[in-house]
């Protein structure tokens, strides 16, 4: 059977590379990219579908053969918190969803992202275990953790291949991204590159777990592309990339740009951070599928504003 690939919320931060990715893995014809709204330029195949809509999820199904979901919509930690009713609405209905077209259309996987938002204050904050306790703070941070747990029940209950990371923040140059509370690490590069002065939301020292987008793409493909049997941890895998505060990437970056200046005038986002991990223990990832990741902050700084400059069509420093 050929593979086909339906991706919902492929117009975010991280779908809009992760169709790329999977466009050259499967062929242009077997990727639907689906969203809102249609993007703009988009190259490709495209479908408009509101997740919280089951028949039109039903029906873009049935018209492509779907065998494989990547179900990436949903309302992030940040922007989570100015409705979260709505959020918990949001979230869940389209996991439901997807869940439920899955099982009835026989899809052969399903990705669902999950995030570090999961954990909370019962957790340890440095190297923090893939089984620690989950008690989120955030409305996201619930609906993700109660997302895993529903994965892994689909899972048990009837043989879905739902397979599930935890990200961490994640920092590219491709896209934008979509109101979380490590947003701040990639518009540092983009002042850094346009010689603007940068004001940070969060506190110098909030050191948080963080992924380059390279590499956050590439665990996803490999997690899908790995044996069935491999896949001992059905709720979902930590994933570590780097972790670093806005001070230790700040002085990363002043080694390119010399005059960048920050100021930091913390808000509502640092409170989210105060409960999340410092680090990730992603031992699990690594032994039962090989995870690595290849970017440390040094590289991540490095190629951000390497490309960053491509983008803005800047002259080399
Ligand atoms: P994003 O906010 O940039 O994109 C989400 C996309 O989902 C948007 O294009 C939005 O239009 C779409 N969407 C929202 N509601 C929808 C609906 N009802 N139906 C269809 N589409 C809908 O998010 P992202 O950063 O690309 O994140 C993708 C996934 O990865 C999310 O599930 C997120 O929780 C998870 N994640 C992201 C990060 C990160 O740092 N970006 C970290 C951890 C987890």
């Amino acid at each position: 059977m050929e593979t086909v690939v339906l991706v919902i919320g492929a117009n975010g931060q991280l779908g809009s590379v992760l169709v790329k990715a999977l466009q050259d893995k499967f062929g242009i014809n077997n990727v639907i990219a689906s969203d809102l709204r249609y993007r703009d330029g988009f190259k490709g195949q495209f479908e408009i579908i509101d997740a919280t809509d089951f028949e039109r999820i039903q029906e873009v199904v049935e018209t492509h053969k779907v065998t494989q979901i990547y179900h990436l919509a949903a309302i992030l930690s940040a922007k989570g918190e100015e409705h979260p009713l709505q959020t918990w609405d949001i979230n869940m209905k389209t996991l439901f969803n997807v869940l439920e077209v899955s099982r009835l259309n026989n899809i052969e996987k399903v990705f669902f992202p999950s995030s570090i938002a999961v954990f909370g204050d019962g957790a340890v904050k440095y190297e923090t275990p893939n089984t620690a306790y989950l008690d989120p703070a955030t409305v996201y941070g619930i609906s993700k953790a109660t997302g895993e747990n529903w994965a892994q029940y689909y899972f048990l209950r009837y043989g879905l291949d739902v397979r599930s990371l935890r990200y961490p923040g994640v920092i590219g140059y491709q896209s934008l991204p979509g109101g979380g509370t490590t947003d701040y690490a990639v518009d540092i590069f983009h002042k850094a590159v346009l010689g603007e002065p940068f004001q940070c939301f969060l506190n110098e020292d909030a050191t948080l777990p963080m992924i380059m987008m390279e590499d956050a793409i590439r665990a996803t493909i490999e997690l899908m592309d790995a044996p069935k049997e491999a896949i001992k941890t059905r709720t979902s895998y930590n994933l570590a990339g780097t972790s670093f505060s806005p001070a230790e990437i700040a002085n990363e970056i002043t080694k390119i740009y010399p005059d960048f200046k920050i100021e930091y005038a913390p808000d509502f986002r640092q409170q989210i951070a105060d409960k999340w991990p410092n680090s990730i223990d992603d031992t699990a990832a690594r032994e039962e599928w090989g995870w690595q990741p290849e970017f440390n902050l040094e590289a991540m700084t490095k190629t951000m504003i390497k490309e960053l400059k491509a983008y803005y069509n800047l002259i080399p420093a």
